[in-house]
């Protein structure tokens, strides 16, 4: 097919205005605007009322919308710390002290949008553009698992017909191919999440198809005006409903694990909170799962891109904090990501108040593992944490935290409501834990530096030694799975 034939057929194939409509009731999406502003007109919510809606967070129930609009309200120092506190608490009760790293692998730069704070934008030509062949992803994907040690990835692609769903397929099944030997075992990637533009159903049932883990979309932001004004009509990305709806369809092709999120500091930051928790009551109403993960990241400054250098809607460290805490206590059984946008200081303090995941080592230039130092001119923002994996899994180790590189769960059919299920009763936990202690002892053998395995093992030792007492009954076959990954075996997991 000519590249113009196809650039048209693949426009043609874009938004389905029929797989939008029939989500909506009476003609209307769920953001409701005016009523999430009025919410958050309202004055301080009495102290009992806050401290009911902690209770229920800590159930593991989900808060509605005027409790999470009234927890945004509080004013008081006092009550804050209590949320903190139980904010730390329903991470540590739900996720306990794991923290899943990974990656992300941008696979293509280039894309037919105008994001206006978005260094990819099309019109921006100081960006040197790029899409990676099968065999470059390859090479990127040798780095990254067999060097560093990542088991998970989140590849990241620009829209535009260079980068269509076969570009995405044929890349995420090069991603699975790599196996390469490491110092006692082998690297390879064992999930593979996705970041992408909105697809529609069909081609989401191609992607669940070729095995991807969490099909990520941000709204980047859910207030109507603003996203009118950052995302210039007549573009794909300006189709508000259409990127609204996304993950209803990913739930809809069988993708059970989907991620939300929003750009914090296009517009008000208690709104975008509103706009997240809106998304997942949504997702639990009309199809019974709400969202694997949730993201947050701030905007971050992008090469020739002037509207992120004077943003009236910044977010301050302290209020970014709240958006964390509030967060994980609407939502209380999702995975919640800080990225390297934010330094390493920031994720030192928000990775307690409830965060999941994080990444590391990362580079977002097009073949920027390959290349080693950051392309500024090929990236799509900057980084605030260069840090190694490495580095991390010590930090994270001095916090007393254990590195999980566990993939088993979509592998083992733990996704979607039955994931659910379990995060809400606690009993994923015991999986988790399992997975988290076999396959750390994996990565301590197989990629740490003498430093981080010194600091790693006593977090490890203590992991078993709970194991041990907790759960007595599942230890003995447990410890049979350890002895044999210390044998050299590699992914085992319950
Ligand atoms: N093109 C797809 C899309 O827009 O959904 C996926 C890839 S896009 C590169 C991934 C995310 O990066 C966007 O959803 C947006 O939230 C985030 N992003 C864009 N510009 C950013 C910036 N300047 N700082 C921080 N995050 C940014
Ligand atoms: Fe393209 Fe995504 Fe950047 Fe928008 S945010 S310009 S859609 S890469």
């Amino acid at each position: 097919m000519m590249v113009e034939e196809k650039k048209q057929t693949w426009r043609e194939s874009r938004i389905k205005p029929e797989q939008m409509a029939k989500y909506l009731q009476d003609g209307r999406d769920f953001i409701d605007d005016d009523a999430l502003e009025a919410r958050l007109r309202q004055g301080e919510p009495e102290a009992t009322r806050v401290r009911a809606s902690i209770a229920k967070a800590r159930a593991i129930q989900s808060l509605d919308l005027d409790e999470a609009a009234a927890l945004l309200a509080v004013q008081d120092p006092e009550l804050w710390a209590e949320m903190r506190a139980a904010a730390a608490e329903i991470k540590h009760k739900v996720y306990d002290n794991r923290i899943v790293t990974f990656a992300p692998l941008y696979m293509s730069n280039v894309c037919v949008n105008s994001c206006v704070y978005c260094g990819l934008r099309q019109e921006n030509d100081a960006v040197a553009r790029r899409t990676l062949t099968a065999d470059e992803v390859r090479a990127e994907v040798e780095i990254l698992a067999g060097k560093i040690g990542h088991k998970r990835l989140i590849v990241v692609y620009g829209e535009h017909p260079r980068s269509d769903l076969d570009y995405m397929l044929e890349t995420i099944r090069a991603v699975y191919d790599v196996k390469v030997p490491a110092r006692r075992g082998y690297g390879q990637i064992r999930r593979v999440n996705v970041n992408a533009a909105p697809l529609p159903t069909e081609e989401l049932r191609e992607l669940q198809a070729v095995g991807v883990g969490t099909y990520q979309v941000f709204q980047e932001t859910y207030h109507k005006a603003t996203y009118r004004a950052v995302h210039p009509a007549g573009t794909f990305k300006g189709d508000y409903d259409w990127r609204l709806y996304t993950m209803h369809r990913a739930l809809e092709a069988g993708i059970d694990d989907v991620g939300i999120g929003a750009l914090f500091g296009l517009y008000d930051w208690r709104f975008e909170v509103l706009g997240l928790v809106a998304h997942a009551l949504e997702l639990e109403r009309a199809l019974g799962i709400g969202p694997h993960t949730v993201s947050f990241p701030r905007l971050e400054p992008a090469e020739n891109t002037p509207f992120n250098e004077s943003l009236r809607w910044r977010v301050s460290n302290d209020d970014f904090e709240k958006v964390v805490v509030v967060l994980r206590l609407a939502i209380p059984y999702a995975g919640m990501i800080v990225t390297c946008r934010e330094n390493p200081g920031m994720r030192r303090r928000l990775l307690p108040l409830g965060c999941t995941q994080t990444d590391a080592s990362s580079n977002i230039g097009v073949g920027g593992y390959q290349d080693a130092e950051q392309h500024g001119d090929r990236q799509q923002f900057l980084l605030a944490d260069t840090r190694t994996l490495d580095e991390v899994v010590r930090d994270l180790a001095a916090m007393g935290c254990i590195t999980s590189f566990c993939t088993a769960g979509y592998r083992c059919g733990r996704t979607g409501q039955c994931i659910m299920d379990l995060l809400r009763s606690g009993a994923e936990g015991k999986f988790c834990k399992l997975n988290a202690i076999l396959t750390f002892r994996e990565w301590l053998d197989d990629f740490a530096s003498a430093e981080t395995r010194a600091a790693g093992e006593p977090v490890l030792q203590k992991e078993i030694e709970e194991v041990r007492q907790k759960m007595p009954k599942a230890f003995p076959e447990f410890m049979q799975s350890y002895e044999r990954i210390c044998a050299g075996e590699r992914d085992l997991y319950f």
